[in-house]
């Protein structure tokens, strides 16, 4: 459950100001990534913040390209220039004291930190406490917890222990922290053989608060007791009258059902089995929702016990708190235990590599009719090695990784796309996470006939690039952005030191050196060294060669559509469910209604306030009463205007250059996320798409265009851009600016082949997010009802938008110079002096050195006044909509404008909106409905307040909760500590913890939507102010939406079916799977 996501700010929605989730946490960081079409989901998440927040595609989403150079985010520490101090000496007497013997001390210069490992003499656990003055500290603990089937008592566990313990007694501690902490992370991550559990914050009293409820949680859980929290968070039977069908019931069966009823991780989850088969990782930690019932509650208690114990736990301490304080809590805990065996139990053993290669084929639900032929998927993957690798090894393995996928113009993934064999990239490359890297590539899209080529084609390249090795541009270029990122070392809204964490982890739970993975200085020089010295060729051959040609150990995946999956799936289910009911006495049957029943009360009961006040809570006084500043200087570079943001930045220069599209005529507006690709990825007269990218990626950390649009308060119509964003070391400024000119004003709209790829690859990427993020597409719709932000978003971004795509895929070869003319109409319309803004964000001295650069980039934009346009006032239809897709859960969605309905803004509508969520959804929606998540959005720009569910077992019964919540408000009792818990969270919000450059883009943003710092300093003084009158009154606003609302749902053909039945059509329902 990433909950980055909560993240609002008061001042804007739909931007990366306030939506913390933008930068999805990753769960596994690592030095080099190959990009954003990984499949395998390894990790589970407690609470899926990134799922709970959804992107229209059009908002500042940060473009994917830019995005991945961020997730680098090798290592850590600290945005100001000079190291911490600790006096270590004195704390290492106390350690000895406190019961724990240092193993060993490193400085990390990397990361400007200093490291100790210790170990607890009575235990055994593991302790690394890391030293340097990163004020966003970071806290995990981290067991080892190999399953040995596919029950997911892992997953379930991971859920479970954070429901109550013995310090805090209370129904789930973790929701109050949600509630009321200033935490900068909150979450808990299964992975396939290890359970993670960290938290962040800046303040230090509440990050220890934070610290103590997680260890009290893991090692002191009321669950193993609790049989009804075992079935709340697994699986129970669920029965509300003897006469009626019986169903299963569980958050963590309906998340696994979820993600069973998504091909891309189908894939992964196959491929990962079918490599492993001998080893732990040939089970699935997350659960198999076939399987999950199989689970015993004796079962379950016994993996605790076993596995959640100090004797095999790894705890890590991170940033610029007293780490003698850090020990001191530690050894509270972790004396009340004696060693145990668990260390040798949750060792995970090696599989040993084949001597000849597999081949598995898998179905995946499919939409019933439809063209199923190009509906294939093909992954081709490999064990690399039967144990862990040296690190040096590893680091090319990670730079081989980039060059063959790393960027559009990197071969393998350029030639896989190029042959028109398939839609988009599946298969994450270099998997580095478990005990054993492995190597997967593979096409989706694919016809049933091509599958043989696909292999073939991915042989032949890899064959090929071993013979001929690859150009010096390409390794430049791999470099640069490789050693830009390490240097920047932007880890997004996602904490430094957590970010650290997971990659120490990722060798210390092999009992390999912790420290090893954060020192990549010296490997990565030696690698220079020696590409420089032997060429490319003699570096990665042997390495694709030995690893990947010569090894047997492959393992081919084939998916194929089936169209009667889903209902066969759901059939056998409820064959078994009723096979258990008929087996069942008649006072069997009571005694089950019985027991859902009390369940039920028990999940509605609110906890008793002594309960509640166990949690520790900050006061308000502990809060600063001014919002966060952001230092900004606004002028004027030939008649433009300019922002600068004067924050230390380590030498790097920022930049985003704004125009406007409203001169952008309707028609051309669809073509619009296709043109900004088309800009980075079709090339000019005289570089190629591949040499512009070596370009970009030799010179800068990377650039993308993409457009933003967002409703404006008081006003009509939309602030609707086109944001060009890049950024480069200081040195390089010129090149960025150059580069950005060159993107703008030099591409050339004629490479037919390659426009055909970006608009198959949109369209699988649309229907991806159809299944896997059904709550945005539906949040998406429903704006695009109620405002005209939304109606721009949605045909870019929208079910409207994968309609057009479809459409354009069949006219693309005969209209082919009508859409080119309208690429370069679409240029001719934007790209202006007139209108355009630019922002800029580096230190003083870097802001005055950019400054002629920019000047020139201007003065070459040209000056061109478009012809005005009848502004857009376009709407969607407001009727209920049923968006029918193949799954197994839905997403179900409900909103309308409350300032339509007279409602004026104040800042307690945040503490209002977020109470909502946490409260009253939560239980009814995730907790008693057994959903994954349910949650509420107010966007204060348009007026519009939304109701989204995540993985959804239920349809209508979840529009009763939505429209219950008025009264939810009103009969509300909120006492003193309550409220102020509710107003700490809100604040913790809305002071998101950002790195420079996000600072200097949320104050950009602000800008554009005319934000001013009094309204956010007097929405501040209305949070912090906020009393219950203000939740009652509310209660009148949320009636409008009940009354006058919306609905739109993506949910599955028998759901909507059951739901027309019962209210009489009350959906139109659309079929797009
Ligand atoms: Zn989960």
């Amino acid at each position: 459950m990433e909950r980055v996501a909560l993240l609002r700010s008061l001042s804007t929605r739909s931007t990366s100001v306030c939506r913390r989730i933008l930068f999805r946490p990753r769960p596994r960081p690592r030095l080099f990534s190959s990009g954003p079409h990984r499949c395998k989901q390894q990790a589970q998440f407690l609470y899926g913040a990134a799922a709970f927040r959804w992107q229209p595609a059009t908002s500042s989403a940060p473009p994917v390209r830019l995005r991945r150079y961020l997730s680098f985010s090798p290592s850590a520490v600290s945005t100001s220039p000079q190291p911490a101090a600790q006096d270590f000496d004195a704390g290492h007497d106390i350690a000895e004291k406190l019961g724990f013997d240092k193993i060993s001390e490193q400085f990390i210069s990397e990361c400007k930190s200093t490291a100790v490992l210790y170990k607890h003499k009575k235990t055994g656990a593991e302790v690394i406490s890391v030293s340097n003055d990163d004020e966003n500290k970071v806290f995990g603990i981290v067991f080892r917890t190999p399953p040995k089937d596919s029950t997911g008592i892992p997953h379930i566990l991971e859920h479970s222990v954070l429901c109550g313990s013995r310090k805090y007694p209370l129904k789930e501690p973790f929701v109050e922290l949600l509630k009321g902490s200033l935490n900068t992370f909150l979450n808990a991550f299964t992975y396939p053989d290890r359970t993670c559990y960290p938290v962040a914050s800046t303040n230090t009293k509440d990050f220890y608060n934070l610290v103590d409820v997680y260890l009290d949680a893991v090692f002191f859980p009321k669950c193993v007791e609790d049989f009804q929290i075992f079935q709340q968070e697994g699986w129970h039977y669920e029965l509300n009258d003897p006469a009626e069908e019986m169903t299963y019931k569980g958050v963590v069966f309906n998340e696994m059902k979820g993600v069973y009823s998504q091909p891309d991780n189908i894939l992964g989850r196959a491929s990962q089995q079918a490599i492993f088969p001998e080893n732990t990782y040939g089970v699935d930690s997350g659960g198999d929702p076939k399987i999950i019932p199989n689970l015993t509650f004796e079962e379950f208690k016994g993996f605790h016990q076993k596995y959640y114990h100090p004797s095999n736990a790894r705890i890590w301490f991170y940033g610029d708190d007293d780490p003698v304080e850090r020990l001191r809590i530690l050894s509270a805990y972790l004396d009340q235990f004696e060693v145990s065996p668990a260390p040798n139990e949750s060792k995970v053993e090696a599989q040993k590599l084949f001597k000849e290669p597999v081949r598995i084929v898998e179905k995946y639900p499919a939409g019933e009719g439809g063209d199923l032929e190009k509906k294939y998927m093909v992954c081709v993957n490999w064990l690399l090695s039967d144990g862990p690798l040296d690190l040096e090894t590893e680091l090319t393995l990670g730079f081989l990784d980039h060059l063959l996928l790393g960027t559009p113009a990197s071969p393998l993934r350029r030639i896989l796309l190029e042959s028109s064999l398939g839609e988009a990239i599946v298969g994450g490359g270099v998997e580095d996470e478990l005990l054993q890297p492995q190597f997967s590539i593979g096409l989706k899209g694919v016809a049933k006939d091509d599958i043989g080529k696909v292999e073939e084609l991915i042989m032949n390249t890899l064959k090929t690039l071993a013979e001929e090795g690859f150009t010096t541009e390409a390794v430049e270029a791999s470099m640069n952005t490789i050693e830009f990122s390490l240097r920047e070392n932007n880890t997004g809204s996602f904490p430094r030191g957590l970010s650290l964490m997971l990659r120490s982890i990722g060798k210390w739970i092999y009992d390999r050196n912790p420290f090893e993975p954060l020192t990549y200085e010296k490997p990565l020089q030696s690698l220079k060294e020696r590409i420089a010295n032997e060429g490319t060729k003699a570096v990665f051959s042997p390495i694709i060669e030995k690893f990947i040609l010569n090894n047997p150990h492959r393992v081919t995946v084939e998916m194929q559509p089936d169209p009667e999956k889903a209902s066969r799936d759901e059939a056998e289910e409820k064959e078994i469910l009723q096979k258990v009911k008929a087996n069942m006495t008649q006072e069997d049957l009571a005694e089950l209604a019985r027991a859902t029943q009390e369940l039920r009360l028990k999940q509605e009961t609110p906890d008793p306030p002594e309960a509640l006040r166990s949690v520790p809570c900050l006061s308000l006084q502990d809060i600063p009463k001014k919002p966060t500043h952001v230092p900004t200087n606004i002028g004027d570079v030939n008649g433009v205007k300019v922002l600068h943001h004067d924050l230390f930045t380590n030498d790097v220069v920022y930049s985003e250059v704004v125009f406007d599209m409203t001169t952008l005529k309707k028609e051309l507006l669809q073509l619009v996320p296709l043109f900004c690709q088309s800009l980075l990825e079709m090339g000019t007269k005289d570089m190629d798409f591949v040499q512009l990218n070596q370009l970009i990626g030799r010179k800068t950390g990377g650039i993308s265009v993409y457009p933003f649009t967002s409703s404006m308060r008081g006003q009509v119509d939309p602030c609707t851009r086109m944001i060009i964003r890049g950024k480069a070391m200081s040195g390089k400024v010129e090149d960025l600016f150059n580069l950005m000119n060159c993107i703008l004003q030099d591409v050339q709209f004629t490479d037919l082949q390659r426009f055909k790829q970006f608009v198959s690859q949109s369209k699988a990427r649309m229907e991806s997010r159809l299944r896997g993020s059904g709550h945005g597409i539906a949040a998406a719709r429903m704006d695009a009802k109620l405002n005209v932000a939304g109606w721009i978003a949605e045909q870019m971004g929208g079910i409207s938008y994968l309609n057009f795509l479809r459409d354009l895929e069949k006219r693309v070869d005969q209209n082919w110079d009508e859409l080119s003319s309208s690429l370069e109409e679409i240029r001719q319309s934007i790209f202006s002096r007139k209108g355009c803004l630019v922002n800029v964000t580096a230190d003083e001295k870097n802001l005055n050195h950019s400054t002629k650069f920019l000047a020139k980039f201007l003065d070459s934009l040209p000056n061109s006044a478009s012809a005005e346009l009848d502004p857009l006032r376009n709407h969607l239809p407001p009727v209920n909509e049923a968006i029918v897709i193949p799954t197994q859960v839905n997403y179900v969605g409900k909103a309308g404008n409350v300032y339509e309905a007279g409602y004026q803004l104040n800042g307690s509508a945040h503490v209002i909106s977020k109470y909502i969520g946490n409260t009253w959804l939560w239980d009814r929606v995730r907790v008693s409905g057994g959903a994954y998540g349910g949650f509420c959005d107010f966007d204060t720009h348009s007026g519009v307040f939304s109701y989204l569910s995540y993985r959804d077992p239920n349809l209508l019964k979840t529009l009763e909760v939505y429209d219950g919540t008025a009264s939810f408000l009103r009969e509300l009792e909120l006492d003193h500590d309550s409220l102020t818990k509710a107003i700490i969270g809100t604040i913790g919000d809305v002071d998101s913890y950002q790195l420079p450059d996000a600072k200097g883009y949320s104050s950009l943003l602000r800008h554009l939507l005319g934000i001013t710092n009094e309204e956010r300093e007097r929405r501040r003084e209305e949070i912090l102010s906020t009393r219950l009158k203000d939740f009652k009154e509310f209660a009148d606003v949320l009636e409008a939406v009940k009354d006058r609302g919306v609905v739109v749902a993506v949910a599955s053909q028998d759901d909507v079916a059951a739901a027309n039945e019962e209210r009489n059509d009350f959906f139109d329902v659309q079929k797009v799977l």
